[in-house]
């Protein structure tokens, strides 16, 4: 029995189960709490649901002396200060899986929009008006079919990105910490060290979580290793691309397009991306289907109902403060 602190709107059905579980919900009706309510109402709060935009910080934490579980609606935790948290023997979970093929879906409709040039058509069609069919269209782009795409971070969102490119005939190679020989063998995946996969592919899908090590990992050098014809696409966090880098190069045509789906200081958009016709922008919708949000919610009430009830929760990212029973 606690007070559960839910930074965002949330589900009814989610609501009803944690107030079936004995739990007091506070939740926005609409939209999300500002962070100086999230910081004011922590205060007296034994579990947090937060988005990614939240920051889970030393400020925060020290405000909360009575929280015993952390939830973030989303697999990736950088938003998370995740030694704060274990120093305090606080459990932090997130949403694996559930996620996945829902998030490669949107990085291969942002890839196939990129190539087609979808956005920039649809546009151009709804101000100028459809001129009728012409042989050399302003808005020839490149195939996709048969050609070669990069999966650089070969886990749960990369690896469903690679299997679709098999449905493509792609050549697929990929990049990640350690060698997956079983997954090489099973869709027919080539290892590349980040050089050579950035030279040899046409498409460029990032899907690593950010860390130290990734941020930037995409600057301007390896910019410039890339194919002038070549397309990245960023479904993981902004800042594992230099964004104002990244300008650049779509200006001077260092590389033909890119698909955003991440930002580096969301919710801003670096400005000089935003007149460019050569890139596709979507607000962080990865993970935004009704069903996938919907698994999502359940996953993290359902962890935050398993801590206060002293159970060890599915999906536990620290589990060193862990030590309920
Ligand atoms: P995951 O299963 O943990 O996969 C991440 C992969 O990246 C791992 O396989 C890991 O390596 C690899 N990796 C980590 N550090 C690396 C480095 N320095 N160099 C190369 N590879 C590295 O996570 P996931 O579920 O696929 O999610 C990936 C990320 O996508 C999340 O962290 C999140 O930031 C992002 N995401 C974005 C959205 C969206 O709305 N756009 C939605 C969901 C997730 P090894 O396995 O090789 O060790």
């Amino acid at each position: 029995m606690g007070k559960v602190l839910i930074t965002t709107e949330m589900f009814p059905e989610e609501l009803e189960r944690l107030a079936d579980a004995g739990h007091r919900v506070e939740a926005p009706e609409r939209g999300r709490f500002p962070r100086e309510e999230i910081l004011d109402r922590i205060r007296d709060a034994d579990a947090l649901i937060c988005l990614l935009s939240d920051r889970v910080d030393e400020e925060l934490l020290a405000r909360a002396p009575r929280l015993k579980a952390v939830a973030n609606l989303g697999v990736g935790v950088d938003n998370i200060d995740l030694a704060a948290a274990t120093r305090r023997g606080i459990p932090v979970t997130n949403t694996p899986e559930v996620l996945t093929e829902t998030t490669a879906d949107l990085g291969w409709a942002l890839l196939m929009a990129a190539a087609r040039r979808v956005v920039e058509a649809d546009r151009d069609l709804r101000e100028k008006g459809f001129p009728g069919w012409t042989f050399i269209p302003p808005h020839l782009g490149v195939d996709v079919y048969g050609r070669t795409l990069g999966v650089v971070g070969l886990g749960r969102i990369g690896t469903a990105v690679a299997r679709r490119g098999r449905g493509f005939c792609m050549r697929v190679l990929y990049h990640s910490r350690t060698r997956k020989p079983e997954l090489e063998r099973e869709l027919g995946l080539e290892y590349a060290p980040l050089d050579r996969l950035l030279s040899e592919s046409d498409f460029v899908v990032l899907t690593v979580p950010l860390t130290p090590e990734t941020r930037h990992l995409i600057g301007e050098r390896e910019l410039k290793l890339m194919k002038r014809d070549a397309v990245l696409v960023n479904i993981a966090r902004g800042p594992v691309v230099d964004e104002a880098a990244l300008a650049r190069a779509l200006k001077g045509g260092t590389i033909r397009a890119a698909a955003l789906d991440v930002f580096e200081r969301e919710p801003e958009v670096h400005p000089e991306l935003l007149p460019l016709r050569n890139v596709v922008l979507t607000p962080h919708i990865g993970s935004a289907t009704w069903a996938t949000r919907r698994k999502m919610a359940e996953l993290a009430v359902g962890s935050v109902i398993d801590v206060l009830a002293g159970r060890r929760p599915p999906n536990l990212v620290n589990p060193q403060a862990w030590k309920g029973t």
